[in-house]
């Protein structure tokens, strides 16, 4: 029993005593009791010299702090919300009104699920090999566009573009709108370079869903030879919610041991157990889980920054879609339709192959808690509005 009165803050909800995201909610730091927000500005004068960091407007000075602030201030929330009285000043606040929670600074996208660098190689080059020779060496990524990343119900309009026909190229609305559902990693603690497997996690703040939208025809006539451009830049949202890194403690799975070089291998199982949930207008259509992803997050923050690139706080890595081996474990509308060839039956009897106007998808996840618990990742949704004339 604790003073926060709401069904949700329970251990085996997503979003209970255990898992303790934060977002900003009133324009203020918060953070998530249920299906409630707890503001922190109110009860600062509960967390000492660190007062200042949780009266923010903003996660960015609790990315900032560093790994020990982290630490130290999910202990005193934890004691806080499971007490049996209220700290003087709190009060709780509905979460309807999302935000971005950070300032994104840099945004890379990974591409580490086996599963799905394969059937993508397969649906795009069906004459080659599925992978490319360094596929199975480095965790594959590219440089994404941080000001287009959106905070989880935010409009995704339809982008325009270019894409290929008979005739030549032609411009006008993707046909092939996608999503790509992921898991995104935010950093924080000193800028720094060349992290090793071993440090990641005291550079990785905590975890949000991320759907990278994606034009499949913009992208396919654009992507030679340098990769995503403007078939992805268009938005790529996540969840208003980022959920620390230290609630995964019972979650941590190997990733699938395979030879690498020296900088890529880990000490620490640093997979996590968590399996997504892709809802497409009402229909569970997937559920990827990510315990298969081939390259973890430490390798692939050490892979990141191993040429002496620096990572900040405020900057957001993504996995890579998360596909499994079985038709209901893909990631993508790309996989689950084959490229367009297969159509998907949603409940109601609409079918699809890729996405059409006012279309919503939301993309959940949870993963085992400690005694048993479980812990929630928030929601990352969005609605396909018409492309702009
Ligand atoms: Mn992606």
């Amino acid at each position: 029993m604790t003073w926060v009165q709401d069904e949700g803050f329970t251990a085996d909800a997503p979003f209970g005593p255990q898992t303790l995201p934060y977002g900003v909610v009133d324009g203020q730091l918060a953070v998530r009791v249920g299906n409630q927000a707890l503001p922190l500005r109110p009860i600062a004068h509960e967390f000492g010299a660190l007062a200042d960091v949780v009266s923010a407007d903003s996660l960015n000075p609790l990315l900032a702090a560093g790994c020990p602030a982290w630490t130290e201030v999910r202990a005193r929330l934890t004691e806080l919300t499971t007490a049996l009285s209220a700290p003087r000043g709190a009060t709780l606040l509905p979460i309807d009104d999302a935000v971005l929670p950070f300032t994104v600074a840099d945004y890379v996208d990974f591409y580490s699920s086996k599963y799905h660098a394969e059937n993508a190689g397969r649906i795009f080059r069906p004459k080659d090999e599925p992978l490319l020779p360094n596929w199975l060496h480095l965790p594959v990524g590219y440089h994404g566009r941080a000001g287009t990343v959106v905070v989880s119900g935010t409009p995704v309009v339809r982008p325009n573009g270019q894409r290929r026909s008979k005739d030549g190229p032609v411009f006008g609305p993707s046909q092939k709108l996608d999503i790509e559902a992921e898991v995104g990693f935010v950093c924080g603690g000193p800028v720094t370079s060349r992290v090793s497997t071993s440090a990641a996690a005291d550079h990785v703040f905590g975890v949000v869903l991320v759907n990278d939208w994606s034009a499949r025809d913009i992208q396919g006539w654009e992507a030679q030879p340098l990769g995503p451009f403007l078939g992805k830049s268009f938005a790529t949202s996540i969840s208003a919610w980022v959920t620390p890194l230290d609630a995964f403690s019972a979650a941590r799975v190997h990733t699938p041991a395979h030879k690498l070089l020296d900088y890529l291998v880990e000490d620490a199982p640093w997979g996590l157990d968590l399996v997504l949930e892709v809802d497409w207008n009402g229909t569970v259509v997937s559920r990827p889980r990510f315990a298969d992803m081939y390259y973890s997050f430490a390798q692939q923050l050490a892979h990141m920054t191993v040429n002496g690139a620096t990572v900040r706080p405020g900057d957001l890595f993504a996995s890579g879609t998360v596909s499994g081996p079985n038709r209901d474990q893909l990631g993508c509308f790309l996989e689950m339709s084959w490229g367009g060839r297969d159509k998907i039956t949603l409940a109601g009897g609409e079918q699809r192959t890729f996405l059409e106007d006012d279309d919503t998808v939301r993309i959940t996840a949870t993963a085992p808690g400690p005694n048993g618990s479980v812990v929630g990742l928030a929601e990352v949704a969005g609605t396909v509005s018409p492309a702009l004339p």
